[in-house]
């Protein structure tokens, strides 16, 4: 067992101030995998200190974005060499199955060499002329980092969601404190040692490594912070809000979702039914985006509710470093009570079971369940609105194109949303009508760095990936200088 207990300080590998440790759980065989340094608010302060020192004093938001995009490659490209080894820890720490780690690792890596290229273009774009209406006068807009940057990140795609935040945020020359979640910590770690390795100077990325109220909120009120980035649930991201408030930091969230799926009756039954597995059985539900409120139009609403169940009952369930498991467990005791409790709940409420819930009868440890299949969902249930986070779909019908689009939009949230039809015209039509941030047509959750992420209403502010993602990094300065030899004329006639 590799030691995971120090944090990743100004540079150095260094033990909690207090000593303190946790243990994190492969959820596949509830054994201890590691004893990992557990931060307290004293480790966060040197930690944003060393950030503040890096960002103020320090040579990265004063080199070139060519430069820094070399650090950026070499990162990615210490990711791809231990891609195995990294895809494998993130298994045993977070359950998924292999091939979805290994995705999940390449698109880190691919991840910091894309930001690698938007640092270059930097160099060329950081200053545009901005055109004034009074000639003595001439004007730039000039991009800059936003300073030092504290993140906090969920355990659904542990390394993935710490790329997303500290690639753009190193290739915009700010600083950076991330607070990985304390159920999957040691891809993030790792993550520490590739950048080191990379010659990322001393202070740029701190890591620290703890609990929720003993890390994430003394790093999300810490004053030396100028900008929040937060990926996890509503609850946390509104106090995170309010930590924010009070000294107006600049702040980022993304949050949870409901997403709809439309499924019009012209669709192709077996593909929707892979899209809508894919949409909330991937990575066992545990998807922000996971397409988990699905409308079925009435025409093919048994026939597809019956492929579904057919198929639901093919997935092999198993450890995520088994062969030819498509469904891992979930991520901790904790959550699979919450998982279990929906399901209960689903029940009382009046959904209807196809299929799932119970416990795989061949695994007698681990957080494993069979993928649930919910039909007739009644519109105001709690598990129609309110998101479970693990591999359960609800299913409703619809008539028409007006009903669906307003019963998918009846949501607090509004992440993601999907519709599939032959039809593209009212595929066009319904993806523009629907109030969520990513619009998926004919499938259900492909995601690419170039392209927006984030969501409406309480599913976050702001948006990450692509270019959108370096802004949130980014200040804008107005420069403007005064070019007349004239007396400004204010007193001087
Ligand atoms: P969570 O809110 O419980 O925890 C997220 C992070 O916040 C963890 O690192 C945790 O330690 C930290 N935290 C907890 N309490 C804190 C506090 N008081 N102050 C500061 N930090 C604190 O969420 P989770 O259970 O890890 O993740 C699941 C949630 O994340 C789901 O709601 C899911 O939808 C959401 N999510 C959203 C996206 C997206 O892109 N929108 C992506 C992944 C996950």
């Amino acid at each position: 067992m590799k030691s995971y207990e120090r944090l990743f300080i100004d540079g150095r590998w260094v033990a909690p101030i207090k000593n303190g440790s946790f243990e994190t759980i492969d959820p596949s065989s509830e054994q201890v995998i590691a004893k990992v340094a557990a931060a307290t608010a004293e480790d966060v302060d040197l930690a944003v200190k060393a950030a503040r020192k890096a960002f103020d004093e320090g040579p990265w938001p004063r080199m070139s974005g060519a430069d820094r995009a070399a650090v950026l490659r070499r990162i990615g490209k210490g990711i791809r060499e231990r891609l195995q080894e990294l895809a494998e820890i993130e298994v045993c720490d977070n359950g998924k199955p292999l091939p979805e780690a290994l995705w999940d690792l390449g698109d880190a890596a691919g991840c910091f060499e894309f930001y690698a290229g938007l640092a270059e273009k930097l160099d060329e774009t950081a200053e545009t002329p901005v055109a004034l209406s009074d000639d003595r006068f001439t004007s730039v807009a000039r991009k800059e980092p936003v300073g030092v940057a504290g993140a906090i990140i969920p355990w659904n795609f542990p390394m993935l969601m710490a790329a997303w935040k500290v690639a753009p945020a190193l290739a915009a020359g700010c600083a950076m404190v991330l607070k990985p979640s304390e159920l999957t910590p040691l891809t993030a770690l790792e993550l520490g040692s590739i950048a080191a390795a990379a010659d990322l100077p001393p202070g740029v990325l701190n890591i620290v490594t703890g609990l929720g109220k003993d890390a994430g909120a003394p790093l999300s009120e810490h004053p030396g912070i100028d900008k929040l980035a937060f990926t996890g649930s509503v609850p946390t991201g509104s106090r995170i809000m309010q930590a924010a408030a009070r000294d107006i930091k600049n702040i980022s969230l993304e949050l949870g979702g409901k997403s709809p799926f439309i499924v019009f009756d012209d669709s192709d039954i077996d593909a929707a039914v892979e899209w809508i597995m894919f949409g909330i059985f991937w990575n066992q539900g545990e998807v922000c985006s996971a397409t988990s409120r699905v409308l079925v139009q009435r025409g093919i609403y048994d026939r597809l509710l019956a492929r579904l169940k057919e198929e639901t009952q093919k997935i092999t369930i198993g450890s995520g470093l088994s062969d030819g498991v498509l469904l891992g467990p979930i991520v901790s005791r904790e959550q699979y009570n919450k998982v279990q409790d929906a399901v209960a709940r689903g029940k009382e409420e009046g959904a209807r079971l196809v299929v799932g819930g119970s416990r795989p009868e061949h695994l007698d440890k681990g957080y494993f369940m069979e993928p649930v299949v919910f039909a007739d969902v009644p519109e105001d249930s709690w598990v129609w609105n309110e998101e479970i986070f693990g591999p359960v779909v609800c299913i409703r019908p619809f008539d028409d194109e007006a009903q669906a689009v307003r019963s998918a939009n009846d949501s607090r949230f509004g992440l993601a949303a999907a519709v599939m039809s032959k039809d593209n015209e009212r595929c066009e039509r319904v993806a523009r009508a629907l109030r969520a941030g990513i619009v998926w047509i004919n499938c259900s959750q492909p995601t690419f760095t170039e392209a927006p992420w984030g969501g409406y209403k309480q599913s976050g502010i702001g948006r990450e990936l692509g270019e959108w993602g370096l802004n949130n990094y980014l200040e804008t300065k107005q420069i403007t200088r005064y070019n007349s030899d004239k007396p400004w004329g204010w007193y001087i006639k």
